[in-house]
């Protein structure tokens, strides 16, 4: 009898098949240690709250705080990680797999390996301010960030109550073009608590980072948002027994008003890495309709005849700041090797 023969696809299914069945015994397998130690507790889901070396301190589906260790060879639990963990004792317990990212804000260590600082982001706030002056070239670079990273992106304008009514007139006509490409701004004083309702309507139901200049207030409106900061830290310290010196770990914060606000000094320091020029014509959105409509494929969109960014530009159709932004970006921006 002719050999059977197996086709591609016949034989994807049987290695699908026989890895379930080895991660089935490997999760048994771990079940069994922990019956053995007399811990027998089912997985469950949760969520990384906040790390410190190998020390995690993950949240339950009902708010509980665990001091987790990570088992080895799962990769890297960061905070936003959506995680798969047991208990082993009392408030103690050990990571056993990471759930697929939705997103990851990564930045290079002092090795400079690209390493992931928080995990599962669905929104970027770009603070700015009247004192330090605002630039439109770093806040391109923040949106070109988000867009990278496949986030939303938020922009608040903090200290209004430094503005008179001449300033606010100045910076709505140079900013107005960015509501227009659909990112909304909102204008608020932490100071005076004013606006703050706006800020929280759009933090509801996502999960946050604040990004911007030193001094424009990122601090003054993390307390603004978050009036139990302290409790929450509390809490985490007790939690993972490491005390208070541990608030510079990158952290998820829940939100009185919904939503949470994953900070620490690393996060609200973030800058845009490398990038190629694809991704940075992504990172224009409102450049998208235009791509691959360029006399040449390898338009740089400099000085090429046929460029159909220029021409939307000379149409009115992009704004003349965004296009000589991605220009200096495209020109200074190192690419990946
Ligand atoms: P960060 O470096 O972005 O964290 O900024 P900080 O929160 O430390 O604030 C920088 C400075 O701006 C401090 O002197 C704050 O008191 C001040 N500041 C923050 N928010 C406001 C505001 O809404 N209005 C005014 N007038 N000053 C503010
Ligand atoms: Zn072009």
């Amino acid at each position: 009898m002719a050999k059977r023969r197996l086709s591609e696809r016949q034989r994807q299914r049987i290695r699908a098949i026989q890895e379930q069945r080895r991660q089935r015994l490997e999760m048994r397998l771990e079940n069994e240690r922990l019956e053995q130690e007399g811990k027998p507790n089912p997985p469950t889901a949760g969520t990384v709250i906040t790390r410190h070396g190998q020390n995690l301190v993950v949240e339950d589906g009902g708010g509980q705080l665990w001091h987790c260790l990570s088992r080895q060879n799962i990769g890297d639990p960061v905070c936003g990680d959506r995680v798969v963990w047991q208990a082993t004792g009392d408030r103690q317990g050990v990571v056993t797999a990471i759930q697929p990212r939705r997103s990851a804000l990564r930045r290079p260590n002092y090795s400079g390996e690209n390493r992931a600082l928080a995990a599962n982001i669905t929104q970027m706030v770009v603070v700015l301010a009247p004192e330090p002056p605002p630039s439109r070239y770093l806040l391109d670079q923040y949106l070109v960030a988000a867009e990278k990273i496949g986030v939303r992106a938020l922009i608040v304008l903090n200290k209004k109550d430094l503005w008179d009514a001449q300033a606010q007139e100045v910076f709505r006509r140079d900013f107005r073009v960015y509501a227009g490409i659909g990112y909304p701004l909102v204008r608020v004083s932490a100071h005076r608590r004013q606006g703050l309702d706006a800020i929280e309507r759009h933090l509801r139901g996502e999960t946050s980072i604040l990004v911007g200049q030193s001094g424009v207030g990122k601090s003054s409106l993390v307390n603004a948002l978050l009036p139990d900061l302290e409790l929450q830290v509390g809490r985490l310290s007790q939690t993972s027994g490491m005390g208070r010196h541990t608030t510079s770990a990158t952290t998820l914060y829940h939100l009185t008003a919904g939503g949470a606000l994953i900070d620490s000094p690393g996060v609200r320091s973030f800058r845009l890495g490398w990038i190629d020029q694809r991704q940075l014509e992504q990172g224009f959105r409102e450049f998208r309709p235009f791509l691959g409509r360029c006399r040449f494929s390898n338009c740089s969109h400099t000085h090429e005849p046929g460029c159909a960014l220029r021409a939307a530009v000379h149409e009115g159709r992009i704004d003349g700041e965004r296009m000589a932004n991605f220009q200096h970006m495209l020109a200074t921006t190192p690419a990946r090797k």
